[in-house]
């Protein structure tokens, strides 16, 4: 029973597939969750739900076996015996095999980096006139089309949107319904404005996913006209219990700091780098000890050294001031005396020392000079000196 692999939110799964199941699945439909929570694999799921040929009978006994046939044809009755039974009726909601023609062919979408990086890279071998007015789509079902945004501006372009609008309203060619995912709510003012448009008129036989990390990126307009679920966090054990399941290969150790670090989302703590975080968080470390003025300075200015201008640099840096931030936290649970709260495990002793020689006020201060490191960097300073200034800032006494 392929939904059965889907880990967690097993209400907002159940959900949706009795929407599935009475076949009043609403044309558009919102999923929210931080990123890694899965929601790109739920669409997926769903969209194989809807179009499976060979969909596994339901495991209970119910009068009518065409409960998931075209054109639904349901009773109350029935339609409220696959709700009131909670506990027992996933089993009998909608599922799909997994290996039908359809199927198969959805789930190529599912590693959706590799997909996005063949279609850029399609693109980069076009003409250059060609290439200006190409976007980039992941499609490997006739009737399922993927839109991710479009680099650079990595944003839902409105060319992406009309080419939806160009093929939705015609019947599916293999499926029983169309399925269109946008895999980011970053629209452009344009896009959105055509999307709502569609939102107005969807035709019967297409569904529309919204996946968003956060529902208030979406306009309120677009927002109104879909239904959103949200995929709440994990709590940290079940991520531990799942990763010693599927990740053996990390040790105990390493798992309970993913599991924390990771805020709750299955798909981030399975693909989390723990190398370039770590690498990050000894930076992160030795920056505010410095600030403490527990280490020389030169040790400090090699480091933000090596945080240069461009694109790489950047990135570097901004997961370096996303470590100084769990930091901060981790050293304020402590000073509350919610230490069990703390992501950072493995370095606890050397927090502790932090928390023990600053104050909450200290703390603060810290993490508005944080702010103000990244204004600047939305103002292309040069990295390593404002890095600096923010060291220099929190030195005892400043
Ligand atoms: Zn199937």
């Amino acid at each position: 029973m392929p939904f059965s692999d889907f880990i967690g939110n097993p209400e907002t799964v159940d959900r949706l597939r009795e929407m599935l199941a009475r076949g009043h699945f609403p044309p558009a439909v919102s999923l929210a969750g931080a990123r890694g929570s899965g929601k790109y694999t739920l669409a997926l799921m769903l969209a194989r739900a809807m179009n499976c040929l060979e969909r596994p009978m339901p495991s209970r006994n119910l009068e009518s076996p065409s409960l998931f046939e075209q054109p639904p044809l349901i009773s109350s009755e029935i339609a409220s015996a696959a709700t009131s039974e909670n506990s027992s009726s996933s089993s009998a909601l909608p599922d799909f095999c997994g290996h039908c023609s359809n199927c198969a062919r959805i789930a190529v979408a599912g590693d959706l980096d590799a997909r996005f990086a063949e279609a850029v890279e399609a693109r980069e071998n076009l003409r250059e006139t060609d290439k200006k007015e190409t976007r980039i789509f992941v499609q490997t079902h006739p009737d399922v089309l993927v839109i991710p945004p479009d680099p650079p501006q990595m944003m839902i372009k409105v060319d992406q949107v009309r080419h939806v609008i160009q093929s939705i309203y015609y019947r599916p060619a293999e499926a029983r319904e169309k399925v269109y995912i946008f895999t980011s709510s970053a629209f452009m003012k344009e896009a959105a404005n055509s999307l709502l448009k569609v939102l107005e008129e969807p035709p019967e036989f297409a569904t529309i996913f919204l996946l968003t990390e956060n529902p208030g990126e979406l306009l309120p307009t677009i927002r109104s006209r879909a239904m959103v679920f949200t995929l709440g966090a994990l709590a940290v054990t079940e991520v531990e219990g799942r990763l010693a399941e599927m990740r053996p290969d990390w040790n105990p150790r390493q798992r309970a700091l993913i599991a924390r670090l990771s805020e709750g989302a299955l798909g981030r703590a399975l693909s989390f780098d723990l190398e370039s975080y770590v690498a990050a968080r000894t930076h992160a470390l030795a920056l505010l000890k410095s600030a403490l003025g527990a280490s020389d300075h030169s040790e400090l200015f090699k480091t933000t050294e090596s945080y240069r201008p461009g694109a790489e640099g950047r990135e570097k840096i901004e997961s370096l001031l996303r470590t100084l931030y769990l930091l901060l936290e981790d050293v304020m649970f402590l000073q509350s005396g919610t230490g069990k709260l703390v992501r950072n495990t493995d370095i606890q002793g050397e927090l502790k020392k932090i928390a023990d020689s600053t104050d909450f006020a200290w703390v603060r201060r810290a993490a508005e000079g944080l702010g103000e490191v990244e204004r600047g960097l939305r103002r292309n300073l040069i990295r390593s000196l404002s890095l600096d200034a923010f060291a220099a800032a929190l030195e005892p006494g400043a």
